[in-house]
């Protein structure tokens, strides 16, 4: 059994940021801008796992580049409105390396807190590099980091949901969560059900079609707001966002489903029901992005992408559904999201809510006490990582400023 007893402390002259995503990085660089110093930790072995590791190839931004750039970098003009992954990757570690930000990889942040009495965050990071497991045997290498300021930056979408179905043992061909999802190849000729109905699952489906897989996709009370990308060559985000400047969000949410209907029809008809909430309501509330859509209603008509209903059970060759039907599977993907980690690490503090978002609501969650921040858990995508990240390290500056003018 593998021990944690603490090897190496390291005094942080600065503020430490855990996590290397958008969020982390465009922390640290802001502070940087202004003279701060900040040790940035990750457990993975790069920046921006998340779009590194754990998401599909043909994924593009979905919303307009404008609305998806890190504080004090623009995207290269030559981008395109809606970036590809690989470029949005590799805008990340430009922005990483111009910011003069070096990531300490490999550091999977297991405890994180406040020690009253020295007035310091005290935060156990083990090294879970291949390397270092390996050469220490059963002793897990543990680095105590203690700093003046921490900021949490691990994501809303740190760790996968993948619910428990039942029969899912039983199930024989292959079950993966989308975040293990690459392309469609590995599908060809597949009978695939994807469960869930989000960006991903939708883009999933679409990316099976493609490859001449035969996919399923489960809706789960048949209710989502899925919106046309772009209307009239306009994104509906920027429709969205304009609006919002004059009109309450409820009367814009009521626009954006009126224009939605005129756009893309009567989705009813291929069982997809709106929710009775709207789609920025929902969003900004309960975190459940509207689905951008970017073709897949079209291959819904054209019966390439069959709509099911929920799941009640799984057989060895598929799944049984709410409505009795029975559908039947070479695989599943599950396109079932993600959840924040915080709550498993970040110890004797109720900043956070046991879901891992700050209790405050936006636009105040970014600021605790004690020299506690968090910055990307906002629910407003990666503008919201900016508008957190230019706010914490601001307000970290000018503690860090007092403190030395002080000294
Ligand atoms: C498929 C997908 C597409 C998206 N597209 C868009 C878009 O087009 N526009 C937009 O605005 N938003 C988009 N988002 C939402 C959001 O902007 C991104 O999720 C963005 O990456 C959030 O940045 P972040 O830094 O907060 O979190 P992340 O990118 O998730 O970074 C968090 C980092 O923390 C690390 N970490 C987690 N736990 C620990 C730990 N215990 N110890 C150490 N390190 C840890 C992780 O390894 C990771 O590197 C998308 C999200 C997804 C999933």
């Amino acid at each position: 059994m593998a021990s944690a007893a603490i090897s190496k402390v390291v005094w942080v002259n600065g503020p430490i940021v855990v996590g290397a995503g958008p969020a982390g990085l465009s922390v640290a660089a802001c502070l940087k801008a202004r003279g701060v110093p900040s040790v940035v930790l990750d457990r993975a072995d790069c920046v921006a796992s998340l779009w590194q590791r754990r998401t599909y190839d043909r994924l593009r931004l979905h919303l307009p580049r404008h609305f998806c750039e890190l504080p004090g970098m623009p995207f290269p003009d030559d981008y395109p409105e809606y970036p590809t992954k690989r470029q949005f990757v590799d805008y990340l570690e430009a922005y990483a390396a111009q910011s003069g930000v070096e990531p300490r990889f490999n550091q999977a942040v297991t405890s994180a807190r406040y020690d009253k009495a020295a007035g310091l965050w005290r935060v156990c990071a083990e090294d879970v590099s291949a390397t270092s497991t390996a050469s220490a045997g059963d002793e897990d290498v543990v680095t105590e980091y203690i700093g003046r300021w921490l900021v949490v930056a691990t994501g809303e979408n740190a760790e996968r949901i993948v619910p428990d179905f039942e029969g899912m043992d039983e199930f024989a061909g292959p079950v993966s969560h989308v975040s293990e999802y690459k392309s469609g190849e590995a599908y060809r000729g597949k009978r695939v059900l994807v469960v869930g109905c989000g960006n991903s699952g939708m883009e999933v489906c679409l990316d099976l079609c493609d490859h001449n897989a035969l996919p399923a996709m489960v809706v789960r009370d048949s209710k989502v707001h899925v919106l046309p990308r772009e209307m009239l060559g306009v994104a509906t985000f920027s429709v969205a966002v304009f609006l919002l400047r004059f009109l309450p969000q409820w009367l814009v949410d009521r626009i954006l489903v009126l224009l939605a209907r005129v756009f893309l029809g009567d989705l009813e008809k291929i069982g997809i029901r709106r929710p009775s909430r709207g789609p920025l309501e929902l969003k900004n509330s309960r975190g459940r992005t509207p689905v951008l859509d970017i073709g897949a209603l079209a291959r819904i008509r054209s019966g390439d992408i069959e709509v099911v209903p929920g799941i009640k059970r799984f057989f060895r060759g598929g799944a049984e559904l709410v409505d009795g039907r029975r559908v039947a599977a070479d695989a599943v993907i599950m396109a079932t999201g993600y959840h924040s980690n915080v709550p498993q690490w970040l110890k004797g503090n109720d900043f956070f809510t046991q879901e891992g978002y700050p209790r405050v609501p936006f636009p105040d969650g970014w600021k605790g006490e004690s020299g506690l921040y968090s910055a990307g858990f906002t629910r407003r995508g990666l503008s919201g990582v900016s508008s957190d990240a230019v706010k914490v390290a601001q307000d970290i500056a000018m503690a860090w400023e007092q403190q030395t003018s002080s000294r």
